[in-house]
């Protein structure tokens, strides 16, 4: 086979462990045997609407196998994946079709009404359900060739196309090659020690690096059961654990904050769990504590989708001793932190994350300059993030560069003052952000979101920072608000909080 990219994993699984199950989705299991049987006749289907090397495959819905199923079948015809986001709206998913130039467009009923504006000249698949304008997936599935398809494709084609979830300005997509993709697949078997007896829950969004590089694939390589949920119901998600016996899962920092804080948490038997990962977002320290105490160790990952997603993680063997660092470079990436002038600085002292590595990307679609403006002139990747090593080289990422607040000269970390917030009793959600002001420049304003029953003033506010941060970083205003507004990736929209309150 000509062919050395990811579409051929289901095919060379296949041979190895063909009635292993693959995927669990909706109760329903499904072998590595039939998973490859779908991928292939999948990719003759696209093929017949006209799908060739380069050309792009868009999908937008809920979690579903499609996914996994429309990646590998894009990767054996040498065409280029590109998930979408289902919280978008209809003009931003017009976008990204527009500027990935898709030529089809699977989705799922629900999500019919965007996809039918949205499309363009794009053919639609349609998931699930009936659509007279739109294509069925299971009858074109079914109706395809199932012979092998041997199209080549090289480390260095593109595999991807992820679409950033843009805090600020247009999103870009993001490409990540074949290789891009093995070299964070390896990083995460490697670095989470991850086998073939792994059950891995998927429940963060597949359209995001996180859940596909990060669980699905590496799962998918070494032979595990992938379990896919559609949403994300912390009430349901603790059966799952509990009945599949998950052991590897991956979300972000409130995903685990729900499940800790729903009522059958503590009857929930979930002795399965080898590790979890937690990344996106700063992870809280109260929840680190609370899943030590049941003994799950979180390992905290960063990375940006750029990275496809892994830069740095803390593993399973460090998670006591480093808590709340998000450790070391991966297995194949380098990172470093340097200062404004691009000098590393040294231990405990604070700079900018550069990362380097095969799993980087090449850069942003159809974006020269802001492909260009990515990177150093060696080639190390600006991430925005700001973070600390120590002298072992464990790093805390303490800020993101757009978000510091620069006040009378001294720089304030929003997430630093975030995390003390947190800790007062009855603040269950936190955003700090600089607004304009004649004299410094910029101050702090926070906005808090309270459980039912507290109250909170600025005054209270200061004094309890007084003792736990210098003054300066002490918001000089504060707004108590009903949600912390977020983009689709859970996000802090903080553009969204300066605008309306500055
Ligand atoms: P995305 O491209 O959507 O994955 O977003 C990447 C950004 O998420 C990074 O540039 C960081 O600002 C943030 N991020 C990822 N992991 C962490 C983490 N462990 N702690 C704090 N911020 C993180």
């Amino acid at each position: 086979m000509r062919n050395v990219g990811t579409g051929t994993w289901p095919y060379r699984r296949a041979r190895l462990s063909s009635d292993k199950t693959a995927i669990t989705f909706r109760g329903r299991a499904t072998t590595y045997r039939e998973l490859d049987e779908r991928v292939t006749r999948l990719a003759h289907a696209l093929r017949s609407l006209g799908v060739g090397s380069g050309d792009r495959v868009a999908l937008l819905s809920t979690n579903h196998p499609a996914y996994l199923e429309a990646l590998f079948a894009s990767g054996l015809l040498n065409a280029i994946f590109v998930p979408l986001n289902a919280r978008l709206t209809a003009p931003e998913v017009e976008y990204a079709m527009r500027d990935s130039g898709a030529a089809v467009l699977i989705h799922s009923e629900a999500l019919g009404e965007i996809a039918r504006s949205a499309a363009g000249a794009a053919t639609r698949v349609v998931l699930d359900g009936a659509d007279p304008e739109a294509v069925g997936y299971e009858a074109l599935i079914a109706a395809a060739d199932s012979s092998r398809i041997d199209e080549p494709v090289s480390h260095d084609d593109p595999c991807f196309i992820m679409y950033t979830s843009g805090t600020t300005g247009r999103p870009k997509g993001v490409v990540l090659t074949h290789g891009n993709i093995v070299f964070s697949v390896m990083n995460a078997v490697i670095d989470l020690d991850l086998d073939s007896h792994e059950t891995a829950l998927v429940c963060a969004p597949l359209f995001h690096t996180a859940a596909l590089d990060f669980v699905a694939l590496p799962t998918l390589l070494k032979g595990g059961n992938v379990v896919i949920e559609e949403g994300f119901e912390p009430g349901r998600i603790l059966q799952v654990l509990e009945r599949e016996r998950i052991t590897y899962t991956f979300g972000v920092p409130t995903m685990f904050d729900a499940l800790s804080a729903h009522p059958a948490w503590k009857a929930a038997d979930l002795s399965a769990i080898r590790r979890v990962v937690v990344a996106a977002a700063p992870v809280p320290p109260r929840t680190l504590r609370t899943y030590a105490e049941r003994g799950i160790k979180i390992c905290q990952g960063y990375g940006l989708t750029e990275t496809g997603p892994g830069a740095l993680i803390l593993t399973p063997d460090d998670v006591e001793r480093k808590l709340g660092t998000a450790g070391v470079p991966h297995f194949f990436t380098d990172v470093r932190i340097v200062d404004a002038d691009g000098r590393e600085v040294a231990p405990g002292e604070r700079g900018e994350i550069q990362i380097c590595g095969p799993n980087v990307m090449r850069g942003y679609w159809n974006r020269l300059d802001a492909t260009a403006d990515a990177f150093t002139d060696e080639r190390w990747l600006r991430s925005g993030d700001i973070g600390v090593a120590d002298a072992d080289g464990f790093v805390a990422i303490v800020d993101r560069l757009k978000d510091l607040i620069i006040s009378g000269g001294e720089n304030i970390y929003p997430a630093e003052v975030e995390a003390a917030i947190l800790e007062m009793p009855g603040v269950t959600g936190c955003a700090v952000f600089g607004v304009p002001h004649e004299k410094w420049g910029e101050v702090g304003c926070a906005a808090v979101v309270l459980d039912n029953g507290y109250e909170l003033d600025h005054n209270q506010l200061v004094e309890f920072l007084t003792p736990r941060l210098a003054k300066y970083k002490i918001p000089r205003s504060l707004v108590v608000i009903d949600e912390i507004p977020r983009n689709a990736t859970g996000k802090i929209r903080k553009d969204r909080l300066r605008s309306q309150f500055a």
